[in-house]
């Protein structure tokens, strides 16, 4: 026997990797009664109908939300002030309204303002997703036994938040709640600034003279390759991660950058004992990760021989 769904209507605005992941696993798992989605492009709507992974798939973000009793923002997060702007005045009162944005200070900041007092507003963040983008990138496993971050404001009806954490459990995910400055400085370093270092290695051996393309592709496997994907990400959504989390991503490449010296001077000076050091502390997190079950200890990611992706990149 299956439980009983959590909320009647489930709005999803932006259909694409994380929108149509909560698709999937919402009516796996029977969250809710009706699914609606939008995208912004009547490509992707076209697409998400020829999916049937919505039961009505609506023209416009305010049709979506109109008369549900859960929305989720599911949009690169510099747009979500714009289409919190388009939605308020038309939300249902009593509805909860939240996100899956990759910061949460900013979405706050931006969405807050255009939201009436008759509706509650609990942002959140799945740590989960894969370098693909688009409605045929989700699938419904994406957020089981990952985290899914609850930032709710100061004041945030507890009945909300309750049910909100019920929704999320139900799709698979474990959850904890944090403020959402706290959940930037946290996701800047596990997340938004080896992002930037992916982003950065892979540009600097794109612009490498002395080694060709095609070496650095063919001896991918010494380590690059791992990169390569963090770094195959959506261009959209991490310009919008570090735009709206600057202070927080600075404040960490400041440390790293300062970490990254003391390597340097390290290699330089012939300091063996340091880098040995450091190497040791740093197998430790790794271990710890595979402790918990955030990742599986097989090489290679886990993937079976020619298989592609799939590992989370958040
Ligand atoms: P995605 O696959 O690129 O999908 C984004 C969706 O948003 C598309 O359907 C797009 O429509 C739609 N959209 C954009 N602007 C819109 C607007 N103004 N109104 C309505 N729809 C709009 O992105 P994603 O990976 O699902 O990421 C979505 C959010 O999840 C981001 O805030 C990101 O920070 C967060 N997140 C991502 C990951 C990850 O690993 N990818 C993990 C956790 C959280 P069109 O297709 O028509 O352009």
């Amino acid at each position: 026997m299956t439980d009983a769904p959590l909320y009647d209507r489930l709005a999803l605005i932006g259909s694409g990797l994380i929108g149509s992941s909560i698709a999937r696993a919402a009516r796996a798992k029977n969250a809710v009664r009706e699914i609606v989605m939008t995208a912004r492009s009547e490509k992707t709507r076209m697409r998400v109908v020829e999916l049937g992974i919505a039961d009505r798939v609506m023209a416009t973000n305010v049709d979506a939300a109109q008369g549900a009793d859960l929305v989720i923002l599911c949009v690169p997060v510099g747009q979500s002030g714009e289409v919190a702007r388009e939605i308020g005045p038309h939300l249902q009162p009593g509805a909860t309204v939240s996100d899956v944005g990759s910061v949460k200070g900013a979405v706050v900041r931006d969405m807050a303002p255009h939201l009436g007092a008759d509706v509650h507003f609990i942002p959140a963040h799945p740590v989960a997703g894969t370098e693909y983008s688009g409605p045929d990138a989700g699938f419904a496993d994406l957020f089981v036994n990952r985290w899914c971050i609850l930032t709710p404001p100061d004041g945030a009806d507890p009945k909300a938040e309750a049910k909100l954490r019920a929704f999320w459990e139900r799709l698979g995910a474990n959850v904890e709640s944090m403020p959402p400055d706290h959940h930037d400085l946290v996701l800047a370093i596990t997340s938004h600034v080896p992002h930037l270092i992916a982003y950065t290695i892979v540009g600097t051996a794109e612009d490498l003279e002395s080694v060709t393309r095609s070496e650095v592709l063919k001896f991918s496997a010494g380590g690059f390759r791992d990169f390569t994907r963090i770094a195959a990400s959506d261009p959209t959504m991490w310009r919008d991660v570090f735009l709206a989390n600057k202070d927080a991503v600075l404040e960490m490449l400041g440390r790293f950058n300062e970490d990254i010296s003391a390597l340097t001077r390290a290699i330089r000076t012939g300091d063996g004992d340091t880098l040995f050091d450091l190497f040791t502390r740093t197998r430790a997190i790794r271990r710890g990760i595979l402790a918990i079950g955030q990742d599986s200890a097989a090489p290679d990611f886990g993937r079976p021989h020619g298989q592609t992706a799939d590992k989370p990149t958040e």
